[in-house]
């Protein structure tokens, strides 16, 4: 089933430059064209990722930085950031915890869009990279309770940074998953934004794998292509709406 929604907002937590375009990128993409806000944070810019004689790590995460903003305004995301940690060697620091934490303070999405920290597997040829379980299982423990609780790396409120809770998470559950956004009319933009990877693609074209595994998630939804999530509530609509509706309305006086 369809269960689309328009958040306001969007911020999609992930480990590498080209992980959004693989997984989530036809969502984010449905909901940037319907207005909202969308920003990406990437922990590492996979500096680790290009195997070629000479290739420094400093000018590799260049390269990559520069595809993922190009991938990023293929999607319609309003900003990307990069935290620039260790490619390959990402752990979920209370540091790290901290730097996300401030990005979901600043930019306030309604949604959060992150990894499975549980997913170590998938199929019999293929063992999850560590550094998406790491961003993962950060991104789940900035989300909650960190980045709502005004006690809690208190220090934020000096860079002018107030605690929010995001209204929902998304997990990322390739394939499964109880939530299913259909993505017809944006699986093209998917297959852009990840050719955008230029350095991670090289002769490999992606379109036919993004569109068998989309077709599979959409398979009995009555969707040629979707993307599908774990969908975990934090605040309940109610609230939300109340909590909203304040804020327009002290926004409105203060004008
Ligand atoms: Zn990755």
């Amino acid at each position: 089933m369809d269960e689309f929604y328009l958040p306001e907002s969007a911020m999609a937590i992930v480990a590498h430059p080209d992980d959004i375009e693989y997984s989530c990128a036809g969502t984010l993409a449905r909901w940037a064209r319907g207005g909202s806000r969308i920003s990406f944070v990437l922990c590492t810019s996979g500096d680790v990722g290009i195997d070629q004689q000479g290739m420094t790590r400093i000018e590799a995460a260049k390269i990559r930085e520069a595809e993922e903003l190009l991938a990023a305004e293929i999607i319609g995301a309003k900003e990307v950031i990069f935290l620039r940690e260790p490619d390959g060697m990402l752990q979920p620091t209370l540091e790290l915890r901290k730097k996300i934490v401030r990005e979901i303070r600043r930019f306030r999405p309604e949604i959060v869009i992150c990894g499975d920290p549980t997913i170590v597997w998938a199929g019999n040829d293929y063992i999850n990279h560590p550094d998406h379980r790491a961003a993962a299982a950060a991104a789940l423990d900035a989300v909650f309770p960190a980045a709502g609780q005004p006690n809690l790396f208190e220090e934020l409120r000096e860079e002018g940074f107030e605690a929010h809770k995001p209204r929902k998470v998304y997990v990322m559950s390739w394939g499964e998953g109880e939530v299913f956004v259909n993505i017809e009319d944006t699986m093209d933009i998917k297959i852009s934004a990840l050719r955008a990877h230029k350095s991670q693609m090289k002769e490999w074209d992606p379109e036919p794998s993004l569109r068998e595994w989309a077709a599979e998630s959409g398979k009995g939804k009555e969707m040629a292509y979707a993307e599908g999530y774990r969908v975990v509530t934090l605040v309940d609509d109610e609230t939300w709406q109340n909590r909203n509706s304040r804020w327009s309305e002290s926004t409105t006086h203060s004008q």
